[in-house]
């Protein structure tokens, strides 16, 4: 734990512009990340490179450590790639606007239309008619009609043996003769990447001339996420993406790609399987869960905003010379309450989440950290500065003080010798296990 701690929160002391080493250290916790999430190896590598550039000499804030800052930067330069220009489904276009859903099948495309319509009628009172151009799957037809009825959006009749295109321009011409507002088309899917779903939906898309094409792809989507928007975007032309599965374990990496290879925006995110399950594209959201630094963003804002530096960088100066005191420790606690006790700063700390329930058994809680406090205010300064002297009759004198056992001051003061002795090991080295904490 104190290895992540010191990794992640690093502990270097100084402050002012990041250096390329500063930046470099970090980054590679970033690439991790990156890569983790299912970010494409290329665009993970071209996005670091224009991170680096910008980050190097930047001024590090006040509290925080170069290490943080850089995740910072990181974090924001994320949400401008991806959101920029965040945008809604554009109905700019003289009526019925058509839609056309691509994308690889199971990604989502005809529960995504069904939204999609769900959402247009909703809101605008628009008129939508949806169609299945899936002439692949008996039961692709009938599942959109079925959807339709739930979300009282109408649907085009089945008509058997007409090819995709010509159900395109079928439904195109009810819109017109219906006077609907939008006409969704709902494309059939392929499992793999193949010539034959290109040629179609190339084909769909001449005859259709819709004024949306939006490739839905889920959040799962690995490494294959940069092939697939290309080639979508390349055979047939995208003006934007729904990002699917939101609400698994995907981490959002396939965003960063298909907006890094195709330059289109991300729209829409869908949440669920229910029809209200969709939701506008929040790009701080999918940084977040692509950085998966926990919350390390809101933790520098909440460092910056409470840890007195000065003081913090006076207990950093003694822990370097040996002379760590129960004060010193004091001090260590007070800061970790500030931060949220141990639980909220935890919790801001990746893999660390999944620990809570041991953490939790091992008694490391919050109410801990305050009676830990309770034990050492109810010393004597020459008992803080000297744990040594603390024999049984002040044990006894000090729990009955603080409304705690001799056996918990025990505890607290072998925690303290283990910390003293190990700074006392490092003597001299730029970081103490809590350096990162008391220097952020
Ligand atoms: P298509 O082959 O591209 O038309 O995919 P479908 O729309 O038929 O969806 C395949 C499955 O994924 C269905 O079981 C949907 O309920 C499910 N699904 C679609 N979008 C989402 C989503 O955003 N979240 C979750 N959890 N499931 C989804
Ligand atoms: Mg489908």
């Amino acid at each position: 734990l104190s290895q992540r701690l010191s990794g992640i929160l690093d502990g270097l002391t100084r402050r002012g512009a990041l250096s390329a080493t500063d930046v470099d250290t970090a980054m590679r916790e970033v690439r991790r990340a990156l890569l983790e999430a299912d970010v494409a190896l290329d665009v993970a590598r071209s996005f670091i490179e224009r991170v680096r550039e910008r980050a190097v000499g930047v001024d590090v804030i006040k509290s925080v450590t170069p290490g943080q800052m850089v995740v910072k930067i990181v974090h924001d330069e994320l949400v401008t790639t991806l959101g920029s220009d965040a945008q809604a489904i554009d109905l700019n276009a003289p009526a019925p606007v058509a839609i056309m859903m691509v994308g690889l099948q199971g990604s989502g495309k005809t529960t995504t239309t069904a939204k999609i319509a769900k959402r247009l009628t909703d809101l605008g009172k628009r008129k939508v008619l949806m169609a299945s151009l899936d002439t692949r799957r008996p039961a692709a037809m009938e599942q959109l009609a079925v959807l339709g009825k739930q979300v009282e959006v109408d649907t085009l009749p089945i008509v058997q043996g007409q090819t995709p295109p010509q159900i395109a321009k079928r439904a195109i011409e009810a819109a017109k003769l219906g006077s609907y507002d939008v006409v969704i088309l709902d494309t059939a899917g392929r499992i793999t990447l193949d010539e034959a779903m290109m040629a179609e939906a190339a084909d769909v898309k001449r005859a259709a001339d819709p004024h949306e094409v939006l490739l839905v792809a889920d959040a799962l989507t690995g490494q294959d996420a940069v092939n697939l928007a290309r080639s979508f975007d390349e055979r047939v032309g995208l003006t934007g993406i729904v990002m699917t599965r939101v609400d698994g374990d995907g981490r959002g990496g396939a965003a960063l790609s298909m907006r890094a290879v195709t330059g289109k925006p991300i729209k829409l995110i869908g949440t669920g399987e229910k029809m209200d399950a969709l939701e506008t594209f929040d790009p701080a959201r999918i940084a977040g869960r692509i950085l998966g630094m926990g919350d390390i963003v809101s933790l520098v804002e909440k460092a910056a905003a409470n840890i007195d530096a000065e003081k913090a960088a006076r207990t950093a100066e003694r822990m370097r010379k040996g002379a760590f005191d129960l004060t010193d420790l004091r001090e260590q606690l007070t800061q970790m309450q500030k931060l949220g006790g141990l639980g909220g700063l935890m919790g801001m700390i990746p893999g660390v989440a999944k620990m809570k329930n041991q953490l939790a058994a091992a008694n490391l809680d919050d109410s801990l950290l305050k009676r830990q406090c309770a034990i050492i205010d109810s010393m004597t300064p020459k008992e803080r500065r000297n744990p040594d002297i603390l024999k049984a009759s002040r044990k006894k004198r000090i729990a009955a003080g603080s409304g705690t056992k001799v056996e918990e001051i025990n505890k607290l003061l072998k925690m303290h010798r283990g910390m003293a002795d190990m700074m006392k090991a490092m003597g001299g080295a730029k970081r103490g296990p809590m350096a990162g904490l008391a220097n952020a």
